[in-house]
């Protein structure tokens, strides 16, 4: 039976509630906002340990080197996603063929969580990073039941999400394609549902929509956007805590899954380094890194129409990308930010009080980059 013990050991996955054939695990938020399994009617157990041979975290997959990486992005779908606009052409591809898409999307109550889609209209919601741990709700048990009905499905997830779901399904399934993200950690959703509340009581109107990564005016200096303003990603205290790793869940310190132990067919990034790797595309538009880890993953990315594709060099593609490196380290004041959160009179001071300036140097040269920026893509119109 399962029991969390150490958080760090537990990426959220869902895979052992969703295992569990006598339905006797749920999730349950702790005082962080990260959900864990919890065994809430133990005299149900019937001691299968199922729940514990799905677990990704305690059975890790074998790594795997991908065969390639590719810079590429879709000139239709470029707007409106976070890079080169690929998983809305993967969506097309799959819906074109009578399939079903599975990806995050933001409920109208601002919480984020996995749907499915039949049809572009659904996949449009998808589209774009979302920085808060996603709920999966009963998402792995739907991959199956279409699996089971012969429909191909496409799973798009972080690396836990997407490693939990293979546990789950245990066999492989020539149906499912499966498409994780580079992924350094999420954020609290806990935290995220709070900063929401904070906001909208500031601003006295509801919030009717988010986008985390705004690249309307700049992909590498986007914007986080929501209907209640916009402002440059850093300045914001929820997106700075993220990028400064203060509110990532504890096994993103201790990752398990990522460094091509998902089993995904397809791994997509940023490509930060499209200066040097395909400089023809560095338009400060967005272009996507694709990391093709297997035959299935190839052969959809050949299926794909309207795209443009170049291979790159592997290890120019991971230059700027902390998603490749080793899991960040756990900041020193994350677990006082944490404590302290739930008695802040002002959470939004409160969140900017833990915000790391960085020093006035770095600001300027930041700054000015960002102006060259905006200057160059003037020009250029
Ligand atoms: C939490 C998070 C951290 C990331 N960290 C990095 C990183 O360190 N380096 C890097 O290169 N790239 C990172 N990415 C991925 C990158 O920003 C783009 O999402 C990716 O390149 C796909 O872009 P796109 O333009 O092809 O698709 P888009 O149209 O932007 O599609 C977004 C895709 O991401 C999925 N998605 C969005 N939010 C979530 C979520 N919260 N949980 C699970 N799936 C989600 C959607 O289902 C969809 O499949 C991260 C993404 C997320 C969500
Ligand atoms: S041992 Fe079996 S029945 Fe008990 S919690 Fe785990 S999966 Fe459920
Ligand atoms: S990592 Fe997934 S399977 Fe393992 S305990 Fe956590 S939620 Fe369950
Ligand atoms: S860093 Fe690892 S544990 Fe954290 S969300 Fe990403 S894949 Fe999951």
């Amino acid at each position: 039976m399962i029991k969390i013990t150490d958080k760090s050991l537990c990426c959220g996955c869902t895979a052992c509630m969703s295992a569990c054939p006598a339905q006797c695990i749920v999730m349950r938020r702790d005082r962080e906002g990260f959900d864990y399994p919890f065994v809430n009617s133990p005299d149900l157990c019937i001691g299968c340990g199922k729940c514990e041979k799905v677990c990704p975290v305690l059975n890790p997959l074998e790594p795997s080197m991908p065969s390639e990486a590719l810079a590429v992005r879709s000139g239709r779908y470029l707007d409106g996603s976070s890079s080169g606009g690929v998983f809305p052409a993967l969506a097309e591809q799959i819906i074109s063929e009578g399939g079903v898409v599975f990806g995050a999307v933001v409920n109208d109550d601002m919480t984020v969580g996995h749907a499915e889609a039949y049809d572009m209209a659904g996949v449009e919601k998808m589209r774009g990073s979302k920085y808060v741990q996603s709920d999966l709700y009963a998402a792995f048990e739907d991959v199956r039941y279409w699996l089971s009905e012969g429909r191909t499905v496409l799973f798009s997830g972080t690396p836990c999400q997407v490693a939990g779901l293979h546990k789950y399904l245990g066999e492989s399934n020539d149906k499912l394609v499966t498409v994780d993200l580079l992924c350094h950690g999420v954020p609290s959703p806990g935290l995220w549902e709070k900063y929401v509340k904070a906001l909208e009581k500031k601003h006295g109107s509801r919030m009717e929509y988010v986008r985390f990564k705004d690249k309307t005016d700049s992909w590498r200096h986007y914007a986080f956007t929501t209907s209640l303003g916009s402002c440059p990603y850093i300045k914001d205290p929820y997106m700075a805590l993220f990028v400064q790793d203060m509110s990532l869940r504890p096994s993103c310190y201790n990752c398990a899954v990522r460094g091509g132990r998902s089993g995904s067919d397809l791994t997509l990034s940023d490509l930060w380094s499209v200066q040097r790797c395909a400089p023809e595309m560095s338009d400060d538009k967005g272009v996507s890194g694709v990391y093709v880890n297997s035959e299935k993953g190839r052969a959809l990315m050949e299926s794909l129409a309207g795209v443009e594709a170049h291979q790159v060099d592997m290890e120019l593609s991971r230059i700027d990308n902390g998603g490749f490196h080793d899991p960040v380290a756990i900041p020193e004041k994350r677990e006082e930010f944490f404590q302290g959160l739930h008695s802040a009179e002002d959470l939004i001071k409160y969140m900017k009080s833990y915000v790391v300036r960085k020093p006035l140097g770095k600001r300027v040269c930041r700054a000015v980059r960002a102006f060259l920026s905006a200057c160059k893509k003037k020009i250029l119109k």
